[in-house]
């Protein structure tokens, strides 16, 4: 039996994540959950079902509303920090399902605990850097996202140093094969209807900017270690093949699976055993047609911003999250066009490039730089309207 503790439960992968363990109740058992308080009535569903022995939220108005509502044996924590605190209980494995920069301090602490960590919250990682992967014993934080889990699983295929290139799969989002000039009028409700993956509005939208793409690549710097020029994205339309491992001598191994999030869950919540029907496979026995090219830069220049943010390091990627965060809500609320999202994250980078010397990476100077690329991001949006 494992003990889990789920951040997010509330969201996208959270859901996901109790459905996964809602098959395999003989497997898993829900020690605590956490959400950001957006969705009480789904927390308290979910308290029911699960019995957790503490859910946490992050304001005491949230733990106020949810008083007298929970089973008798779950206790409310709430705070800023509670998602922390909860992280850090003697658990099997913390998944960390929060979304954005709110997911940092949880990541740390439940490395810093020696949990094991189910990562989905790649964005904690991002703009962590060095400070997390130096929190982290080998082995100890194992990839949720799709690609990433790909990573992992074809890695097993080769030693560390017979690996040539990592090469990272983008669906290429709802505005694939558009040029940049006929991005520029598209609407929020066409940014938000992902072709292939259903998923919260945040990397949905960055699913059609390619930002995603970008903190991704990121990710798997961070995570495999691999060089950040040793990583290539190509756009793959059907998300089969979830991402593939060159090994130097040219041999090219390729994790696919329908795409179904809840394979990656079930792998990283069992990792680094697999757990037996997680998905069903692909059907055979029907024509399949898998589909590359390579990504047209010029119409979607985030993975490329968010190299150039690998390679300045520091705060750099801290700053193109957060910036992109503000845009993203700045488009979704009708202020920003689509192309200005990636524009003004771009103009942002590079004016903290400019203006700021490379400082040791804290949590204090990592916040720091999220809370200064969302208030210049926001007065650059501003402007413009
Ligand atoms: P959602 O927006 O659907 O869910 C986010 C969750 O985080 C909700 O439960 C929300 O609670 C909770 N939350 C927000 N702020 C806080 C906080 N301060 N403390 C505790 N909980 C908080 O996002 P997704 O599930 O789509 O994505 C989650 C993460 O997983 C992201 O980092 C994303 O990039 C990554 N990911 C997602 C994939 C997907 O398919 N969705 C695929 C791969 C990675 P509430 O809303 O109730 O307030």
């Amino acid at each position: 039996m494992r003990d889990v503790v789920l951040l997010g439960s509330t969201g996208s992968i959270g859901t996901q994540t109790l459905e996964v363990i809602d098959g395999h109740r003989d497997r898993f058992r829900v020690v605590g959950l956490s959400s950001g308080g957006g969705n009480l009535d789904a927390l308290i569903a979910q308290a029911h079902d699960f019995t957790p022995d503490v859910v946490a939220v992050p304001t005491p108005a949230a733990a106020a509303t949810l008083a007298g509502r929970l089973p008798a044996q779950t206790a409310v924590w709430s705070g800023p920090d509670a998602s922390s605190r909860l992280a850090a209980q003697p658990c099997d494995v913390v998944l960390n399902a929060i979304t954005g920069a709110a997911g940092l301090e949880p990541t740390l602490a439940a490395l810093r605990a020696g949990n094991a960590l189910a990562l989905a919250n790649k964005e904690s990682l991002v703009i962590g850097g060095e400070l997390v992967t130096a929190a982290a014993a080998p082995g100890q934080l194992i990839a949720v996202d799709s690609e990433h889990s790909a990573f992992a699983q074809a890695l097993r295929a080769g030693r560390a140093d017979e690996v040539g290139r990592l090469v990272l799969t983008a669906s290429g989002g709802p505005f694939r094969g558009r040029r940049r000039d006929e991005l520029v009028d598209v609407t929020p409700e066409q940014a938000l209807a992902h072709p292939t993956w259903t998923m919260g509005r945040i990397i949905t939208i960055n699913s059609a900017t390619l930002v995603n793409k970008g903190l991704e690549l990121l990710e798997a710097h961070l995570l495999y270690g691999v060089d950040l020029d040793a990583i290539q994205v190509v756009v793959h339309p059907t998300s089969a093949v979830h991402s593939m491992v060159e090994f130097c001598d040219g041999s090219t191994i390729a994790q696919c699976s329908p795409p179904d999030m809840k394979l990656p869950i079930a792998l990283a919540l069992n990792w680094p055993e697999r757990l037996p029907g997680a998905v069903r496979g692909f059907d055979w026995s029907r024509p399949i047609d898998w589909h590359f090219e390579p990504l047209d830069a010029d119409a979607f220049p985030a993975v490329e911003l968010a190299r150039r943010c690998g390679h300045a390091g520091g705060t750099a990627p801290a700053v193109y999250n957060a910036a992109n965060e503000v845009c993203v809500d700045a488009f979704c609320d009708g202020r920003l066009g689509f192309t200005g999202i990636v524009d003004t994250v771009a103009a942002v980078v590079e004016e903290h490039l400019a203006s700021s010397p490379p400082a040791a990476l804290s949590v204090e100077t990592v916040l720091a730089a999220d809370a200064w690329g969302r208030a210049r991001a926001g007065e650059l949006v501003g402007e413009l309207v």
